[in-house]
């Protein structure tokens, strides 16, 4: 049988570790061929590479700063250099600075908003161009596809982290109006918002017993997420199996923005 997303070429942003590690590998796993952007973990995306190439699939490592147009820019013309086009384009990078509001510097600020939110304006953009430069293929029916890591805190408030909590709010609606944008020119544009995955974004979160414990108070489903779990929700929202699926937000969290604080009556 052939693959969901055979004969498809995808770029993964920050694939050197964690999810986007994770979506790296399962894309490939379903066909694709993938461009495993890093920005400062060189040897974890050779070595994603050469795991992909080993079985039987096709990746190569490519270092950009996302937030910087001129990379950007280099790392599609990479991408066109090696697969001549893409149709999958997955906008994953993204980092935390935390600090309490009086104490956040410029720099913790710009530093996230530019990553996380910058970063994703300038991949799909990218992308979009792509996209149009290259015209439909009968590789998908979309002319292409976005994914935008979100995350639940795109709608959970979260106290300490307001520079996180605001990058990825404004994901949501970058995401809706670009998904408008473009729509009429069958681009789908999308978001997956994971709630705790185990990666090392939030350590401290689940590397021991009493902190799991705690983070397991806010996860209905009772368990810590993992990067397969996202890695399949991208493959499902990068293929034509959700061809209808436009501007839409998957969650992908064991229920955490079910009000888990209301679980016992309130
Ligand atoms: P991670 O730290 O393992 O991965 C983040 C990746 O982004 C790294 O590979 C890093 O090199 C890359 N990156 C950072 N700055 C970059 C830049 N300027 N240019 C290019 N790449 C850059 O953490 P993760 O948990 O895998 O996070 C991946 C995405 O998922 C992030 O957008 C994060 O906000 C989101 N997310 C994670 C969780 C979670 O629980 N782990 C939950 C919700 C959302």
């Amino acid at each position: 049988m052939e693959k969901l997303l055979a004969n498809q070429f995808a770029l993964v942003t920050g694939a050197s570790s964690g999810i986007g590690y994770g979506v790296a590998r399962a894309l490939a796993d379903a066909g694709a061929s993938v461009a495993l952007n890093y920005h400062s973990h060189a040897e974890s995306a050779e070595k994603l590479a050469d795991e992909i190439n080993q079985s039987g699939g096709t990746a190569f490592p490519v270092k950009a700063d996302v937030s910087n147009p001129a990379d950007v820019d280099a790392m599609f013309d990479a991408c066109r250099a090696r697969f001549g086009t893409l149709d999958i384009v997955v906008a994953n990078s993204g980092l935390q600075r935390d600090s309490a509001i009086a104490d956040m510097s410029m720099e913790e600020w710009q530093t996230v908003l530019g990553t996380n939110l910058t970063g994703q304006f300038l991949t799909a953009q990218a992308a979009v161009k792509e996209f149009r430069r290259r015209g439909p293929t009968s590789a998908s029916k979309a002319l292409g596809k976005i994914i935008c890591m979100s995350s639940v805190h795109e709608v959970i408030p979260w106290a300490g982290h307001v520079n996180y909590a605001a990058s990825k709010g404004g994901i949501q609606m970058f995401m809706k109006s670009l998904a408008q944008e473009v729509a009429p020119e069958r681009i789908r544009v999308n978001s997956i918002a994971p709630g705790a995955i185990r990666t090392k974004i939030n350590r401290d979160a689940w590397e021991t017993h009493t902190a799991e414990q705690k983070l397991l108070q806010l996860i209905p489903y009772g368990r810590v997420g993992e990067v397969e779990d996202i890695g399949k929700a991208a493959v499902w929202l990068a293929s034509d199996e959700s061809d209808y699926v436009v501007g839409t937000t998957l969650f992908v969290d064991g229920g955490m923005t079910l009000y888990p604080g209301f679980i016992d009556n309130g």
